[in-house]
């Protein structure tokens, strides 16, 4: 049985999400890819005990992760009942619903009716009482705002989840769905957007301010590109990578204009004594209002290098105005 280790928050740092008392670390490890029904199970286990032996205290999920939607939660749920069960109350567990995840009417989007069916079912396929944070996944447009954030605070006094977040908002949904939870004395505890170097669309549409205001944290999905930005693809795409499956990550992103900015970028993390993949976190998390940057891995090793940059999160100007001139 897994035995954690000793020394595991010696090196990472935490920081409040928002305004509530919930330390985070600045690392956390999402469960979108490579814990599916067709991946390795034994290398799930490694990356998971990896993370937690380096003070990645944060595992994100979702009801459709997989494929089969359903099966990222079934695995950690097999994990979390053979090996992390001691350390529960050590770790932040997050799921989600708002995806399609099962037929029919109210398999989807954000109905009362949908959310609380959904989390019964995740609660169940990861082997746990409660959830510490419930995401809804993205916005609804045809359900009213007041279920869909109703919902999410019954399910707080339920006791089902912890904490609130919401995934894929605009400013402007955040800062309604964030007054209706302040008035249901259930406050939106966190945002959960893209952003990295190649898509700061969560920062320029004023996403960011929104959050800040509302006094909740941010936690930056696909802070690598989905692995775009990392050294991964610099001799073309291997076998074993994401975008070998040409489904979320596309053959067709990975362009030559593309590998010539990665290979400029890289030259400036070298000289950072960094990796292209350390220092894309580092410039995720230079952004003073973003908590946590959630990484997603294949292998442990990756993780084992992303976790180093908790000790090398500064910039000099120079090194963010040369940054700025390859991404133009
Ligand atoms: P990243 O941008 O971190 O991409 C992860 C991929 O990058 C890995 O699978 C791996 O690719 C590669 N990689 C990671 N570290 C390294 C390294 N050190 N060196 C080389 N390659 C590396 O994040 P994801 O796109 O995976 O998203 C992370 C999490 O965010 C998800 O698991 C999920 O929890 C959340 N998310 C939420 C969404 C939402 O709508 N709320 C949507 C998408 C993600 P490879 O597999 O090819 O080895």
């Amino acid at each position: 049985m897994y035995k954690a280790n000793e020394n595991r928050y010696e090196k990472m740092k935490y920081l409040r999400c928002g305004k509530s008392g919930l330390l985070l670390p600045r690392v956390s490890l999402g469960l979108w890819h490579n814990f599916g029904s067709g991946d390795c199970f034994d290398t799930m286990k490694e990356m998971l005990f990896e993370a937690f032996d380096n003070g990645i205290t944060h595992f994100d999920l979702a009801n459709n992760y997989g494929p089969v939607p359903g099966s990222a939660e079934e695995n950690f749920g097999r994990i979390m009942q053979s090996d992390l069960r001691p350390y529960r109350d050590e770790m932040i567990i997050s799921t989600k619903a708002g995806y399609d995840m099962w037929p029919g009417p109210y398999g989807n989007f954000g109905s009362r009716k949908y959310l609380m069916a959904s989390l019964d079912q995740s609660l169940k396929r990861m082997n746990l009482d409660y959830v510490d944070i419930f995401y809804h996944h993205r916005p609804d447009p045809n359900t009213p705002l007041e279920e869909t954030m109703g919902a999410l605070s019954d399910i707080v006094k339920q006791g089902k989840a912890l904490y609130v977040g919401l995934s894929n908002y605009n400013a402007q949904q955040l800062q309604s769905a964030a007054q209706i939870l302040k008035n249901n004395k259930t406050p939106l505890l966190i945002v959960q957007p893209r952003y990295n170097m190649f898509n700061r669309n969560a920062e320029t549409s004023g996403l960011f301010d929104a959050a800040h205001e509302v006094g909740a944290g941010i936690i930056t999905y696909s802070p690598l590109a989905q692995g775009l930005l990392t050294n991964r693809y610099l001799n073309g795409i291997p076998n074993d990578s994401r975008a070998a499956k040409d489904h979320f990550l596309k053959k067709e992103d990975i362009t030559e204009e593309t590998i010539s900015q990665i290979k400029q970028l890289q030259e400036i993390a070298f000289a950072r004594n960094q990796s292209l993949a350390e220092m894309a976190l580092c410039w995720n998390l230079r952004n003073d209002k973003v908590t946590s940057v959630l990484i997603g891995s294949s292998k442990k090793e990756q993780i084992t290098d992303n976790v180093k940059i908790v000790n090398h999160l500064d910039f000099t100007k120079d090194e963010l105005d040369a940054i700025e001139q390859i991404l133009k």
